[in-house]
C-alpha cells in the first residue's frame, strides 16, 4: 500500500522534499468498515493550503500524515451492509492505494452518468464549485460580459460555458497559445487572452467594450488588476481561489492597494463574496441534473489531464499552482 506523506512543510514554492512516498500495509476491514483501493485522485488547488500551518476554512494535513485528497475506489472488501465488493464510490481517501473506510463522506457512482473520473471534476467538487458560484453570486443574465481566468481548469471551463448557456458574452483567460486556442474552438467561449503576454489590461478592454458585469474570479494578482478598472456598476465578483498567491510566503512589494480597490466598491457598487463549495451543498441534485444533461446534449465539454502513478502526484500538483496543466488535473493510481 504506497502512500504519500507531507514530510514537511514548505516555503513559497512546494519542492519533491516536502513529500514522503512510503510502503505500508494493506489495511482489513474492522466491524462497520469497509477497504477502498483508489483508482483515481484528483489533485487540486486547495491542497497547497494544507499544506500550511494555521488556520483556514478547513484544518492543515499534519507532518507525517497521507496528503489529502477527493479520489474515485473500488470497494475491495466490506463489513458495511450498504457497500459491496466492487462498487464503485467517491471518497476522499487521500493519496494512497488502499483505505479504510466507515462509510463516511462516501457517496456511490453510477458508471451510467459518464466515465467515473469525471465525479472528481465536471460532475463533481470543481463542477459544483463552478454552477454555484456563478449562479448564486454572478447571476447571469443575457447580455452581460463575464471574465473568467484559468479558463481551460477544471472549474473555469465549466464557468465559461455555464455563462454562455445562460447568454453571457463569455471572455476567458488562460496562459499560453494552445490553452487560449482550446478555450476558443473547443470550449466556445467568445474570446480567450494570453495573461502571458503584454498588456493584459488594454488587450481585456479591447475585448470588452461594454466592460464587465461578472469576473469570476480563479487567480487574483495580475489579472484581477487588469480586470479591475474594467468593471461597470453593480458588477458582480464570486471570489473563488487566488491561486497567484498560494506559494507566496509573504505580502508583495510595492503600494499598498487596499484604498484603491475599496474605493472601487463603494463608488462602483460591486459585489465581491467569497464562497466555498460547501456553502452551497444541498444544490448537488440540481447541479448534477442540469450538468449531466449538459454533458449529454454536447453543450459542456470537459478535458482531463491523467497522468500515471501516484508517485508522479507531488511533481503534478507542484506543476498544477504553474499552470502546467491543462484541463482537469487526475492522477491515476490504479487499474480500472
Ligand atoms: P485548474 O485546473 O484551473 O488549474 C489551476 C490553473 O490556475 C493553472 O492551470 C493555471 O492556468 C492557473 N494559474 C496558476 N497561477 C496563475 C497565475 N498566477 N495567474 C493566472 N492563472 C494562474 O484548477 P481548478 O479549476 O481546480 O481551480 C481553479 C480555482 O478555483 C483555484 O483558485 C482553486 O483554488 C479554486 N477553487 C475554489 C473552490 C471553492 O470552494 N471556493 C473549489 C474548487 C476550486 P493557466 O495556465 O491558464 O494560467
Amino acid at each position: 500500500n504506497r502512500q504519500v506523506l507531507l514530510a514537511s512543510r514548505p516555503q513559497g514554492e512546494p519542492t519533491p522534499e516536502n513529500f514522503r512516498l512510503v510502503e505500508a500495509e494493506v489495511p482489513e476491514p474492522g466491524p462497520g468498515q469497509m477497504v477502498l483501493r483508489t483508482i483515481y485522485l484528483s489533485l487540486d488547488p486547495y491542497m497547497r493550503g494544507r499544506m500550511n500551518a494555521g488556520p483556514s476554512y478547513a484544518p492543515p494535513v499534519e507532518v507525517g500524515a497521507v496528503m489529502e485528497g477527493g479520489t474515485v475506489c473500488e470497494v475491495v472488501a466490506s463489513n458495511l451492509p450498504q457497500y459491496r465488493q466492487g462498487d464503485l464510490v467517491l471518497a476522499g481517501t487521500g493519496w494512497q492505494e488502499y483505505a479504510i473506510s466507515d462509510g463516511e463522506g462516501v457517496r456511490k457512482i453510477d458508471p451510467a452518468h459518464g466515465p467515473i473520473s469525471y465525479a472528481l471534476g465536471v460532475l463533481g467538487m470543481p463542477g459544483l464549485t463552478a454552477y454555484t458560484g456563478l449562479l448564486n453570486i454572478g447571476l447571469p443574465k443575457p447580455g452581460e460580459t463575464l471574465v473568467v481566468a484559468a479558463a481551460s481548469g477544471a472549474v473555469g471551463s465549466v464557468v465559461g460555458q455555464v455563462a454562455k448557456i445562460k447568454g453571457c458574452r463569455v471572455i476567458g483567460i488562460a496562459g499560453g497559445e494552445r490553452k487560449c486556442r482550446h478555450v476558443e474552438e473547443e470550449l466556445g467561449f467568445d474570446a480567450c487572452l494570453d495573461h502571458r503576454q503584454p498588456d493584459l489590461h488594454g488587450r481585456l478592454s479591447d475585448a470588452c467594450p461594454e466592460g464587465i458585469d461578472i469576473y469570476f474570479e480563479n487567480v487574483g494578482g495580475a489579472v484581477f488588476e487588469a480586470v479591475m478598472p474594467l468593471l461597470n456598476d453593480f458588477a458582480r465578483v464570486p471570489v473563488c481561489g487566488l491561486i497567484a498567491y498560494y506559494n507566496a510566503s509573504g505580502l508583495p512589494e510595492g503600494p499598498n492597494r487596499v484604498p484603491q480597490v475599496m474605493q472601487a466598491i463603494l463608488v462602483k457598487r460591486l459585489t465581491l463574496r467569497g464562497f466555498i463549495v460547501w456553502d452551497f451543498a444541498e444544490q448537488y441534485p440540481d447541479f448534477v441534473s442540469d450538468m449531466g444533461g449538459w454533458l449529454r446534449e454536447g453543450r459542456v465539454r470537459y478535458r482531463e489531464d491523467i497522468t500515471e502513478g501516484l508517485e508522479n502526484a507531488p511533481r503534478e500538483l507542484i506543476g498544477l499552482l504553474k499552470g502546467e496543466n491543462f484541463g482537469k488535473k487526475i492522477i491515476r493510481v490504479g487499474s480500472d
